[in-house]
């Protein structure tokens, strides 16, 4: 067994991070969520019921595809890309909503709500309500309404109601907390759907394992493919989801490196970046202990990133534990690498990552020259670049790229 499973299993804890800190009123509703999903994870027909959605609708498994002209650009270790980025709506988040959609349903709960910062939750989300026949409230800060208007657009196309927070920055943080007030007040008949592995037990854990099949192919892809495991796995981490999704059945292989890749932003003061791990400290934020980015108050820090998917100041609470068992690695990669990345991605594979995936690109392109020929990197593509050309045609001079 390994160690994070174990430590998992303590009451939602993960070493000392994770934890339940929420309202009274929320207590019963996690538990009974927390009972509702056991029994789920027990029955052979809501594995077989997921499986199918994720093989016939979302378009698993993804393939692992060996990227030759980019291993052989950069003249070190095999790259290969775990392709998430082909996943329906465009990310890795359809696996994780379409597992809480069917647990939803299960509970008897018609009317789903969600918070959504850059918009791809939400549009995941509304995605499953459609699909599944359920009632959609997502909930988004105005700034953030206002930079990724076709977002909302898709959200209300698809029979959601798109509710505007105009409370604090407007991003969100502020979307969470208003999803979470409305949660507190519909309890009865909704779900909270969160997109990433934060919150209060049982998310965490909850949103992982509906995530554990990136790992889970990829670990079999490698072997069908090599023969043999991967030197290093790479993910970019905002909530940390589709980084433990690709790192979790590789943690008791100890000869894995798992590396995870933060938004290193613009520069390394307080307010420029989102690198928990450098700067961060350990604290509470909406439901859960982890580390947050602070001022000396302990107020939460305002964050940047040209990737809106990995602009969050804290950080899920399995991945501090990981950070500090040193099982798991955190870097940071900026605005600038993650945009170079893209380039060089996109001209050499004609595959155009989101920017969040591009930080772990980044992170490969500065590793594999680095490696001998025959260490092997697995790179997570967690998202496909489509929703970032308006970002990517602002901030790219090509002609000098
Ligand atoms: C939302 C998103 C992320 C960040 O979320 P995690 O929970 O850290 O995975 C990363 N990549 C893409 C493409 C996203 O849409």
């Amino acid at each position: 067994m390994s160690t994070a499973e174990t430590i998992s299993q303590v009451a939602g804890r993960f070493g000392p991070y994770g934890g339940r800190y929420v309202p009274e009123t929320l207590v019963a509703a996690l538990d009974e969520l927390e009972r509702a999903y056991a029994e789920a994870q027990a029955d052979p027909t809501f594995h077989a019921r997921l499986d199918s959605l994720l093989r016939d609708y979302a378009g698993r498994p993804t393939p692992l595809y060996f990227a030759e002209r980019l291993t052989g650009s950069l003249g070190g270790a095999k790259i290969y890309l775990k392709r998430e980025d082909l996943l329906h709506t465009g990310a890795h988040k359809i696996n994780n909503c379409l597992g809480q959609g069917l647990l939803a349903q299960r509970m008897g709960k018609h009317r789903i709500i969600a918070e959504t910062g850059a918009g791809q939750h939400g549009v995941a989300t509304a995605t499953v309500c459609a699909l599944l026949g359920m009632e959609c409230v997502v909930y988004m800060g105005e700034e953030d309404m206002r930079r990724q208007e076709l977002n909302v657009y898709r959200m209300r196309l698809l029979g959601a109601e798109v509710r505007g927070v105009s409370s604090g920055s407007k991003t969100l943080k502020d979307a969470i907390n208003e999803a979470m007030r409305d949660w507190v007040t519909n309890v009865r008949t909704t779900h909270y759907l969160l997109g990433s592995v934060l919150g209060a037990h049982p998310y965490p854990a909850m949103v992982r394992d509906f995530h554990r099949v990136i790992s889970r192919e990829a670990r079999q892809q490698i072997q069908e493919k090599e023969g043999r495991l991967p030197t290093a796995i790479i993910a970019c981490v905002g909530g940390g989801s589709n980084a433990i999704g690709a790192f979790y059945e590789f943690i008791p292989d100890k000869n894995v490196r798992l590396i995870g890749v933060e938004a290193g932003g613009r520069g390394t003061k307080l307010g420029e970046h989102a690198a928990r791990f450098q700067g961060g400290a350990p604290g509470v934020l909406q439901g859960t202990y982890s580390y947050v980015l602070q001022d000396d108050n302990g107020q939460i820090a305002l964050t940047h990133s040209v990737s809106a998917g990995l602009d969050y100041a804290s950080i899920g609470p399995e991945h501090a534990a990981l950070h500090d068992t040193g099982r798991a690695e955190y870097v940071s990669a900026t605005d600038e690498a993650a945009l170079d990345a893209t380039v060089k991605l996109a001209r050499t594979e004609g595959i155009l990552p989101a920017l969040e995936s591009a930080h772990a690109v980044a992170e490969c392109i500065r590793l594999a020259p680095t490696l001998p020929r025959h260490d092997i990197l697995v790179v997570n593509l967690s998202g496909r670049g489509d929703k970032d050309m308006g970002i990517l045609s602002r901030e790219l001079n090509l002609k000098g790229a």
